[in-house]
């Protein structure tokens, strides 16, 4: 493996004590990336260091991208939001406890197998894209999924951040080298509003069980604009396109917002979040409305 990138270094400085992490490290530190600037398209381009805690209570973004920011504010603690980076949240390693545990090997260090598959757990996913049963970690990606954000690389042309997350056997796409250099974001819409809750297991400091997250722009009594995404329920992270075309040309009601997911449970233990997913929708685009 060639060097790893240290950005906030929540995530990695935990591997490297887990001996997850052995290799030589790049220190981001001095790199700057660290600007916010408009587009010339109305949009924004943010540094890949610019932080979480940034992200989350920066005026400007909140006003332009409120699914993002609330996304942002939600996650870790106010000391970890402060340290941790756009590059570092998008691009940070899966919670398995297998992977965090040195003494297992799987698809994700190398190995063949999935230990987790004979054990999965209430946190596994509930959808089996395979062959990762581990959910995404990432809270942001989830935003920026539903805002068409696009990565811009160091090393490759840019890309759509969605298609750094469609293989569930990686975290992410970018190869060992790749640098992140800033997230850009399309235009703000004029008159959006946003939602995000997550179900977690105690007060703060942990990954949820599950998280949804969603922005609608109502005009004249109709959602003309919708993007809906839910995490904590497979390998990548989910935008639910049928969702949003279902709620699009169709006027906000509590019945349009009760969702039932057409989904089979690839594990009895996390049949739970089914429901859990389901009722969150719910709320988030009640919130946004
Ligand atoms: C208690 C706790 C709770 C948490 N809860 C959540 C949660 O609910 N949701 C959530 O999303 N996250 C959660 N996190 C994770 C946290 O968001 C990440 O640890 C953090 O965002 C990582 O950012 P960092 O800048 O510290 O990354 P680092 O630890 O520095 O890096 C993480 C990885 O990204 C790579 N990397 C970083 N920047 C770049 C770049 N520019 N280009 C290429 N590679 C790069 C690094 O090489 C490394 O592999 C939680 C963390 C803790 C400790
Ligand atoms: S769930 Fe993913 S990270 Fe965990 S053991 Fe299986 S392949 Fe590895």
């Amino acid at each position: 493996m060639t060097a790893e990138y240290r950005a906030g270094g929540t995530d990695l400085m935990e591997r490297r004590a887990s001996g997850r992490s052995t290799g030589h490290i790049i220190d981001l530190y001095d790199q700057g990336l660290r600007s916010i600037e408009p587009t010339p398209d109305g949009g924004f381009r943010i540094g890949a260091m610019v932080t979480v805690d940034t992200l989350a209570t920066d005026p400007v973004l909140a006003k332009a991208y409120p699914a993002l920011s609330k996304t942002a504010g939600s996650l870790a603690t106010p000391q970890i939001r402060r340290a941790a980076t756009v590059g570092g949240v998008l691009l940070q390693k899966t919670r398995c406890r297998y992977y965090r545990n040195e003494h297992y090997e799987c698809l994700k260090t190398g190995g063949t197998g999935c230990p987790a598959r004979d054990n999965p757990g209430e946190r596994a996913v509930v959808l089996d894209v395979g062959p990762c049963v581990a959910p995404h970690p990432s809270s942001v990606a989830l935003a920026m999924l539903i805002y068409d954000a696009v990565a811009e690389v160091d090393r490759s042309p840019s890309r759509r951040v969605a298609d750094l997350y469609s293989d569930g056997a990686r975290d992410h796409l970018l190869e060992d080298g790749e640098l992140l250099t800033a997230i850009t974001l399309p235009p703000p819409v004029e008159g959006e509003r946003a939602g995000y809750k997550r179900a977690i297991s105690r007060a703060s400091a942990e990954w949820p069980l599950a998280e949804a997250v969603a922005h609608l722009t109502v005009r004249d009594g109709v959602i003309i604009r919708a993007g809906v995404a839910v995490g904590g329920v497979a390998a990548v992270p989910l935008r639910l396109a049928g969702v949003e075309q279902a709620l699009t040309g169709q006027p906000p009601s509590e019945e349009l917002f009760t969702r039932s997911l057409d989904w089979t449970a690839a594990f009895p233990e996390t049949a739970y979040k089914i429901p859990l997913a389901e009722t969150l929708i719910r709320d988030v685009l009640t919130q946004a409305l």
